[in-house]
């Protein structure tokens, strides 16, 4: 049972081919740094590989409110044995602007924001970070905004207390308590306008707004903007081998999905690839896979493939379906590994993990899948040379956390959590392995053709 460094086995060849598959992922992480570029990203890359939205095609994809993607690639099988579904998250934990989030004080303008996710409060200040999302205009207009990737553009920043003024504030304090959520509050000028008399830093910033986007602050309200990282996906390490960038939690699996799924090429059973949205708060909501999109989605496949879809053969292809949810997991950390289990841990550099349950506190929570159905994955990696790892997230009774699994089981379908491991995870710059990102993509790839 003991693994050893997946990268002791490569070849010359092989590692020129991971570090290759590797740039097309970093320029992923930079393009997609959120849900919805995330979405525009993925379709584009679809519909250069002949994916189109007409429910009759072979290859068809559809999108849920610009924020959650469904592609299918039909195969040569009965539809009633069920499809291979691989599903992975596309929202990642940010700050969201807050509704009515912009206000002066001592002669800055600011804006109030409310996280999203588990963060670590304490990571996201002092450090560049950019603003992105959409503004729907009064007149009904729908408005991009990104500031902050482009080299010249300026980047926002939450304020830290200096050392020498933190000692009763925050030093005394616990890690979790030192920086109050409310006090997340974005940077967002300085320059007074001219002949304003009240507030003319925020008179100022709203004009700047109004001219670049024409908009206004009540437009704010219904505004979607997130505030993410300003730094860019980068190799990590002096021989290169990881990747540090946002959001690898995860559109590493949304990345090799992507990539898997494209390489399918008349398949016997049909795939399903699911990039969804809302994991990191509990898959609520419309677009998240609690959804009924899934359903609505079935539905126009099996209706463009001239198949009734009765409610009756609905639950039969969900519950016959296998699938793998793609979700990253925790690998041993260096400098804390008191809260790993060695034995059942993922490590970086051995292959994507596979998590037979999740959940906390005695497996509370968890899709625990069937062992005949581990068995199948793991003998179906071993028989095509796919690298892979075993591993639960953290000691029992450590912490714990979940993944979308449990929410497709309910359909009765076989399910098991796979994905690549990933250190600093939830933090501005999480980092991963470019074997594991290459071996995820065999991964998925394999079993979809399975
Ligand atoms: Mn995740
Ligand atoms: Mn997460």
């Amino acid at each position: 049972m003991q693994r050893q460094s997946g990268w002791r086995s490569k070849s010359k060849e092989d590692i020129k081919e991971i570090y290759s598959f590797a740039e097309g992922y970093k320029a992923f992480l930079n393009e997609a740094k959120t849900e919805r570029e995330a979405v525009r990203c993925i379709t584009g890359a679809l519909e250069a590989e002949g994916f189109g939205t007409d429910p009759s095609g072979e290859r068809v994809f559809a999108v849920n409110r610009g924020k959650e993607v469904m592609a299918f690639v039909r195969g040569s099988g009965d539809i009633s044995e069920g499809l291979n579904i691989v599903v992975a998250h596309i929202d990642a934990p940010r700050l969201d602007l807050k509704q009515n989030p912009l206000y002066e004080d001592v002669d800055l303008a600011l804006l109030r924001t409310h996280y999203y996710g588990g963060i670590k409060k304490y990571q996201w200040v002092a450090v560049p970070l950019a603003i992105h999302g959409v503004v729907v205009r009064s007149d009904g207009e729908t408005v991009d905004i990104c500031i902050g990737e482009k080299e010249d553009d300026p980047v926002f920043l939450i304020d830290d207390l200096l050392p020498h003024l933190s000692r009763k504030t925050q030093d005394e304090k616990k890690l979790g308590d030192a920086i109050d959520g409310e006090k997340l509050v974005v940077l967002f000028g300085s320059l007074p306008l001219t002949g304003a008399e009240k507030e003319p830093v925020k008179q100022y910033v709203l004009k700047v707004l109004g001219d670049a986007y024409g908009m206004t602050e009540d437009d704010l309200i219904s505004a979607e903007i997130e505030i993410v990282p300003a730094f860019k996906a980068r190799d990590v390490g002096i021989d290169r081998s990881m990747v540090g960038g946002y959001g690898q939690d995860d559109r590493v699996s949304a990345y090799t999905l992507l990539k898997g799924l494209c390489q399918v090429k008349n398949p016997r059973r049909h795939c399903l690839a699911i990039f969804t949205d809302k994991e990191e708060i509990g898959s609520e909501g419309s677009t998240g896979i609690k959804s009924a999109f899934l359903h609505v989605f079935l539905d126009d496949i099996l209706a463009g493939m001239g198949i009734r879809a009765d409610e009756a053969l609905m639950r039969k292809v969900l519950f016959r379906s296998k699938a793998l949810s793609a979700d990253v997991n925790a690998a041993v950390d260096p400098t804390f590994q008191e809260v790993h289990e060695k034995q059942n841990a993922c490590y970086l550099g051995r292959g994507p993990c596979i998590t037979k349950f999740t959940g906390h506190m005695g497996k509370v929570g968890a899709s625990d899948a069937n062992a005949e159905y581990v068995a199948e994955i793991t003998r179906l990696f071993d028989r095509s040379g796919i690298m892979w790892q075993t591993g639960e997230l953290g000691k029992i009774d450590e912490g714990g956390g979940g993944t979308v699994a449990k929410h497709l089981a309910v359909h009765g379908m076989d399910i098991i959590d796979c994905g690549a491991p990933v250190l600093v995870m939830h933090s501005p710059y999480e980092l991963s392995s470019k074997l594991d990102i290459f071996e995820t993509y065999r991964a998925f790839q394999v079993f979809f053709e399975a």
